[in-house]
């Protein structure tokens, strides 16, 4: 159930509403958007009469019931208006969120040492690239594949992190190095094979540090939105959700299915920051262009995309990887189109695209 106060109502109120509500044993969560401020109630709500809570106060707009099972995830949550995800990266904050320029995520699948990474880091971000992606730990198929350098690949992390004030985001497999993870990425990516791991979900969902939860590889949205609800009961409202593909019934051509659909479905369910990886989705670098232009189109907050100084010789993911130069070409691609959608930003962009500088500061309702 949630109540929408008034746009006037004065802090005092809300605070009189909560206190008798916690009385009622159920938990109040204050939500303060750009327009309303909604008190979303947490608990045992059925047996409560809507009537009882808006006779609470003459402050109160409307009360509603929240059908879905997710109801933080939900989009009532939030009255409609969508959430943003802040992070604090060195070279300045990065915000996730609809009404933001796009943000692009891009590194190898793995870090695999000290120089391909910091090659790799300098080199995406050059073209326009605000966060650097890399596993420390991989999920792998077969348990003779390569597991990723763990620990001494977050250092590493912290090293191009050094060089090239990106963020850095990398994936936590395991309850036990939360911690460790935390340390070094700033947002944490809980993987395909890990969406439905509650405990760890519970574990991120207890920091605040932001997560970035990549849809299931057979997860229907529900099931995947609830994996987001459990980290926003948990306290930590900073999710990303991450569409990457799903299993259908191809394996010979594509390496999943980008569900592109996730995307306009999702925006009428949730409040969250959506991001696509079309190359985990496509798992060939060949479609990676036309999946991320397809991505940007559908709205997007956010692209993902493997990157690799030498794919060919890459410890994984080496086919779905594009190449420096083949990313350079695409973010020269994704401009134009994102300023054509209206999620442009100057700072990335202005140096692989000089010429489009000028037309940056005339894209209204953009920031930077
Ligand atoms: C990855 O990002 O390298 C990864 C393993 O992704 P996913 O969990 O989507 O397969
Ligand atoms: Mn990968």
């Amino acid at each position: 159930m949630i109540i929408i106060m008034k746009s006037d109502t004065p802090a005092a109120e809300i605070e009189r509403v909560s206190s008798e509500l916690r009385r009622w044993e159920i938990t109040p969560e204050k939500s303060v958007g750009q327009q309303k401020v909604v008190i979303g109630l947490v608990g045992d709500t059925s047996e409560i009469d809507p009537r009882q809570i808006q006779n609470l106060s003459p402050f109160i707009e409307q009360v509603l019931r929240v059908k879905k099972p997710f109801k933080r995830a939900s989009k009532e949550f939030r009255y409609g208006e969508p959430s943003e995800v802040v992070v604090p990266t060195p070279n300045g904050p990065v915000t996730f969120g609809q009404n933001h320029p796009l943000v692009v995520v891009a590194g190898p699948c793995s870090v695999e040492n000290e120089e391909m990474i910091v090659e790799t880091a300098s080199a995406v971000k050059a073209a326009g690239a605000q966060f650097l992606r890399g596993g420390a730990y991989k999920p792998r198929t077969s348990p003779y594949a390569f597991q990723g350098h763990g620990e001494s690949a977050l250092e590493l992390l912290a090293k191009a992190r050094e060089a090239t004030g990106l963020g850095i985001i990398t994936e936590v497999m395991d309850t036990a190095d939360i911690e460790k993870v935390a340390s070094v990425a700033d947002v944490v990516q809980i993987g395909a094979r890990n969406m439905q791991n509650f405990s760890l979900l519970k574990k991120v969902g207890a920091t605040l540090k932001p997560v970035l939860l990549k849809r299931g590889l057979s997860a229907t949205i529900e099931d995947w939105l609830m994996s987001a609800e459990y980290i926003l009961a948990a306290g930590n409202p900073n999710v990303i959700l991450c569409e990457r593909g799903i299993r259908t019934f191809d394996k010979q051509y594509t390496r999943n299915t980008l569900d592109i659909s996730a995307l306009p479905v999702l925006r009428t369910l949730t409040h969250l920051p959506i991001m696509i990886d079309p190359s985990h989705a496509t798992g060939f670098s060949e479609f990676v262009p036309t999946m991320a232009m397809a991505a940007i189109a559908a709205g997007a907050d956010s692209l993902m995309i493997e990157v690799h100084p030498n794919p060919a010789k890459a410890l994984s993911d080496g086919p779905q990887s594009l190449t420096i130069e083949g990313f350079e070409q695409l973010m020269l691609k994704l401009a134009p189109l994102a300023q054509f959608f209206g999620r442009w930003t100057k700072i990335p962009f202005a140096t692989a695209t000089p010429n489009f500088a000028p037309r940056v500061s005339s894209t209204a309702g953009v920031s930077t």
